[in-house]
């Protein structure tokens, strides 16, 4: 597998691209990317900013103590100014990746500042801009906008750890995730290589798909144990387990995912010939990693047959020959469930599992989410919720829970120990990680 190593390209102009913070959007792609970095240009040439005026108006960092609420709000404020004042220029509406430009965009730890403001701030006052972020030595992904205000941020960022990823700080997590882009470029050729400067592009980016070459012949608990614990006997490559097994967990997780939930609403695994699992509004990452699933079957004794649903709005264009290799597959490309559950009529017969991977049903499609859940919870169907971090996992559990789904606590809300355990770091925000599948929002039956 590490055999072909491929040198990593650099294909930006530096002469050209106004800064290094969004050399990753669209890498390799320059037709694409042009006219982003033009727009970018001609934002900084208006000389005015929406966001640099909300910033002389806050100040998170008065005293010697950090507002923490207040610099978040402002950071948000700010990112939505940013995009507003893009989406001006650049005269469309502006699609994720291209909002997350903003959301990642450096800025300074303790106030919140950002390259572009300064300079912009620097021409305002009629002065040539010397200033720009530092960045942490020990992570490189951290920054901030002067030693006072590194002063600031220096102990929590170095050693509080953040809550719900194994005692690591921020400092540390950011290591991490630099040694993970650094093996995704490994494995990956130049037009998909990510900058280490932009590790946050790793969300955008194909996972590892692997799992080891072993049937179970003996049913085994999942409670309390580990990725590590579970895999890292099968791994045998020549270097960097941690990030070999980190890259691959983003596969797994649906497998994993799926048989932990299948444990804790059953109980012990009885064997049967035929498992049937439905996908609620699979996305990219569920449609391409299908054959992972095949996990399920090389893990559970007895079991012959697996049949996946995958069922939502994303499933259209699907066709079968994407999803080859993979188990027995229905793929159906009916919107929501409890639409395909309404078209199915007297012919529908419940699955051992329904589950949502990152569903976010408490930010996008919130009331057709709603609607799935309420079929859910009335046809009984064993069911369970991911999402991608803790906030997400509340707000869904709530709106689980309002709708009397009969919630099992080891279902969330909390963390999912089959979650990804390939970080991200949240877009426009100054500190927190998301994972694919990271936590339980709920889970019933
Ligand atoms: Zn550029
Ligand atoms: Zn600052
Ligand atoms: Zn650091």
């Amino acid at each position: 597998m590490l055999d072909v190593v491929k040198r990593v390209k650099r294909s930006y102009s530096p002469g050209i691209c106004i800064d290094s913070a969004h050399l990753y959007l669209y890498q390799g792609d320059w037709a694409r990317h042009k006219p982003v970095c033009k727009a970018l240009r001609a934002l900084e040439d208006a000389g005015s900013s929406m966001a640099l005026h909300f910033y002389n108006l806050a100040d998170p960092t008065s005293g010697d103590v950090i507002n923490t609420q207040e610099l978040a709000e402002l950071t948000g404020m700010c990112l939505h100014a940013d995009v507003y004042d893009f989406e001006k220029i650049i005269g469309r509406p502006l699609i994720m990746i291209e909002r997350n430009l903003f959301g990642w965009e450096p800025r300074c730890a303790a106030c919140g500042i950002t390259d572009r403001m300064i300079r912009i701030r620097a021409k305002q006052q009629g002065q040539a801009s010397s200033t720009q972020l530092q960045k942490c030595m020990d992570c490189q992904s951290t920054f901030f906008c002067s030693p006072r205000h590194f002063a600031l941020i220096k102990k929590t960022h170095g050693t509080v750890p953040i809550n719900g990823y194994g005692n690591l700080s921020q400092c540390q997590l950011n290591q991490q995730i630099r040694e993970d882009v650094r093996f995704f470029n490994l494995l990956s050729d130049a037009k998909t290589s990510i900058s280490p400067d932009a590790p946050t592009a790793l969300a955008d980016s194909a996972p590892l798909t692997w799992a080891p070459e072993r049937v179970m012949d003996e049913w085994s608990s999942l409670k309390g144990s580990t990725w590590e614990g579970e895999f890292a006997s099968h791994l045998d490559v020549p270097a960097g387990k941690g990030p070999f097994l980190r890259s691959a967990s983003d596969g797994l997780a649906l497998p994993m995912t799926i048989l932990y939930a299948l444990e804790v609403l059953n109980g012990e695994w009885k064997p049967k010939d035929t498992l049937v699992i439905h996908v609620l509004g699979p996305s990219g990452p569920e449609i391409q990693n299908s054959m992972v699933f095949e996990e399920i079957v090389h893990r559970l004794p007895g079991l012959k047959r697996l049949e996946l649903l995958l069922c939502g709005p994303e499933m259209s264009g699907v066709n079968q020959t994407d999803t080859k290799g993979g188990p027995e597959m229905e793929l159906d490309t009916c919107p929501t469930y409890h639409e395909h559950i309404q078209q199915k009529g007297s012919s529908f017969k419940v699955p051992d599992l329904a589950v949502a991977f990152n569903s976010g049903a408490s930010e996008v499609e919130s009331d057709s989410w709603k609607e799935t859940m309420k079929m859910l919870i009335e046809k009984k169907i064993p069911s369970v919720f991911t999402s991608f971090n803790e906030l997400e996992a509340a707000k869904e559990s709530a709106m689980l829970s309002e709708l009397g789904a009969p919630l099992v606590p080891e279902l969330g809300p909390c963390r999912n120990p089959w979650g990804s355990m390939l970080l991200k770091t949240e877009p426009g925000r100054l500190d927190g990680f998301y994972n694919s599948n990271g936590w339980f929002a709920g889970g019933f039956k």
